[in-house]
């Protein structure tokens, strides 16, 4: 795997998730825009990826769940966020999260749009 889609070290500071890549590059992901890309069963994240004819239900979601309370490694290719309502089902892709990094460095170069995970 190239360095940029390896995870040195990810934490959480303040209602951000922070990734530090093995190639030294730094993601800062707001806690609203990574719980909106959930892809777990629960959220609305895999509805689209495996066709269900009815969507669920999207639930109002208090303001915690969208504040990031701790990050845990899923073997060598995921990251799973716990959050503030105590959902933790979701996986991002680190691949997938690199990709989606909202710097300014990397929009430019056509990222900073969540796509999840294939
Ligand atoms: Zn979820
Ligand atoms: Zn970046």
């Amino acid at each position: 795997m190239e360095d940029r889609f390896r995870l040195r070290e990810a934490m959480v500071v303040g209602d951000e998730v922070v990734c530090l890549w093995e190639d030294g590059h730094e993601s800062y992901f707001p806690g609203p825009q990574l719980r909106r890309a959930c892809t777990c069963a629960s959220c609305k994240g895999e509805a689209h990826l495996f066709g269900r004819r009815t969507l669920p239900t999207l639930r109002p979601l208090p303001p915690e769940a969208f504040v990031p309370v701790a990050v845990r490694r899923v073997g060598h290719y995921g990251l799973q966020v716990v959050w503030g309502d105590g959902h933790d089902f979701g996986i991002y892709h680190l691949e997938s999260l690199r990709r989606a990094c909202p710097c300014g460095e990397c929009t430019a170069q056509g990222g900073g749009s969540y796509a999840p995970m294939a």
